[in-house]
């Protein structure tokens, strides 16, 4: 339920409205305006009846929240949020970045090669798994700690804000030390107890929509963490499961068009995981781009030979040049800025 006051409501009758909602165990979460203010309520079980709000003083309407969601909904928040990354770098609201980086940190030689390929091509910031939830138990499960601290260097040596995935509560936790940005995977998209953890840990938080989640669920997903007290959340397009083993997901770019006009949160798009092949991931990255996503997350390798994980993904960084160069000449197509590191 949302509650807006007139414009002529006072203060006093705000405060009134929120105590109303505080009396009938709920949380007030006003929200004011330019024009005039409106009320929140969280933490109500099921729908509440509008006509008893719209009694009291100084209330306007009372509009039931049609949606499952509340605070990642447009009607919670009209304006795009927008992230700010700490190297300056912002993600949504006509800000577009991207960022690129290995699958996996493999070594020091290797993600500094990569961190620089990233920046030099004007990439935002630097991904690197150190958890990696692979399928099988005896594929590489990633370098943890020693990973993170590789990261940070790398992203420090070249101005770059680092994203690494957490997949359980003692990786978020070195996570939330390490680096800048902590990303939810697909696979635990709709792991509640990491959910509610990470989003009490102060740092943005890249959520991968599940490979078999609707949109109303990877958005439900994404209120897990506003409610819980985090306001940065970008949300990720990877690519859903579907029948053709040509493209080892189908990256659903009609779910970053209904997500844009469900929800403030920026959203960006992995066309590395979305497809699984790297001939697959410029265009792919172009049309996501185009279809208006707010960034790219993509597998940046100096040597994808050689990787440890997703070999077959990961670009070069000749590859990645030519990604920045039409997602420059995209994104200006439709009005959008690209945000570069440095
Ligand atoms: C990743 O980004 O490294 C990853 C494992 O992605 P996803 O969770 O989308 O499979
Ligand atoms: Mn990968």
């Amino acid at each position: 339920m949302l509650i807006v006051m007139s414009a002529e409501a006072t203060a006093e009758q705000v405060e009134a409205v929120c105590a109303h909602i505080t009396r009938l165990g709920f949380e007030p979460r006003p929200i004011p305006g330019g024009q005039r203010t409106a009320i929140g309520i969280v933490g109500n079980p099921g729908a509440l009846e509008p006509g008893p709000f719209v009694e009291l003083p100084g209330v306007l309407r009372a509009i039931p929240v049609s949606s499952p969601f509340k605070l990642v909904s447009r009607e919670w928040q009209a304006a795009d949020t927008v992230v700010r990354l700490p190297n300056g770098v912002a993600i949504g609201g006509g800000n577009v970045a991207v960022i690129g980086g290995p699958c996996s940190v493999e070594t020091e030689a290797q993600v500094m090669a990569a961190a620089e390929a990233v920046a030099r091509a004007g990439g935002g910031a630097l991904r690197g798994g150190a958890w990696k939830p692979r399928t099988s138990p005896y594929a590489f499960q990633g370098n943890g700690e020693a990973a993170l601290k590789l990261l940070r260097q790398a992203g420090e040596a070249f101005g770059l804000s680092t994203v690494t995935e957490a997949i359980d509560h003692e990786s978020a936790l070195q996570v939330a030390q390490y680096a800048d940005v902590i990303q939810i995977g697909a696979r635990n998209m709709q792991n509640f107890a990491l959910l509610r953890l990470v989003a009490g840990l102060g740092r943005p938080v890249v959520l991968k929509r599940g490979m078999a989640a609707t949109i109303d669920e990877w958005l439900l997903a994404g209120e897990y963490l506003l409610a819980g007290g985090c306001r940065d959340v970008i949300l990720c397009e990877r690519g859903i499961r579907s029948f053709d083993p040509r493209t080892r997901n189908v990256l659903d770019l009609a779910a970053i068009a209904v997500a844009r006009a469900l929800t403030h949160l920026p959203i960006i798009a992995d066309p590395s995981h979305g497809t699984g092949v790297r001939d697959m991931v410029i265009p792919m990255g172009r049309a996501a781009i185009a279809a208006g996503a707010d960034g790219l997350i993509v597998e940046v390798h100096p040597r994808p030979q050689e990787a440890l994980s997703d070999a077959h993904q990961q670009l070069r960084p000749g590859q990645f040049v030519e990604l920045m160069t039409a997602v420059r000449t995209i994104a200006g197509a439709i009005g959008r800025t690209v945000q570069a590191a440095g």
